[in-house]
């Protein structure tokens, strides 16, 4: 756990590489420190167990790594998405297939005729200005 947070947090914000050489250094850092402080085990058992912990390190980095991107895709492709639908931009109401504007948690299915980024009716007479960009 102590290793484990770091190597997350590295892979997420920062990327593979660089998450996979923290994990390297965090595991060779024990490794010398076990050797400068004496080995709680048998030097090659040392050895191995810190090779296993770089690997796993190495690996929850990668899925890390490929969880983040995949958040990092959807939320792009959600945006897209919601460029696409008739809501309101300023208010939020989403216009119905029978013309209705409702709450977007209400509303379902959408309105096919209805451009995205139109001004409700509510919105409309209140001389909301819709601004480019
Ligand atoms: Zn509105």
């Amino acid at each position: 756990m102590f290793f484990v947070l770091p190597v997350i947090s590295a892979a997420w914000y920062q990327g593979f590489r660089f998450a996979c050489a923290l994990a390297a250094s965090l595991s060779i850092m024990r490794f010398t420190s076990n050797w400068a402080w004496g080995f709680p085990m048998s030097y090659d058992a040392a050895l191995v167990n810190n090779v296993l912990r770089a690997v796993t390190l190495m690996l929850v980095a990668f899925l890390t790594e490929q969880l983040a991107s995949q958040m990092r895709n959807l939320k792009k492709r959600l945006n897209q998405l919601e460029a696409r639908l008739p809501v309101c931009p300023e208010c939020g109401v989403a216009c119905r297939h029978d013309g209705q504007w409702m709450p977007l948690d209400d509303v379902t299915p959408l309105s096919t005729t209805t451009p995205p980024g139109s001004l409700c009716p509510e919105c409309e007479r209140r001389g909301y200005d819709v601004q480019p960009g």
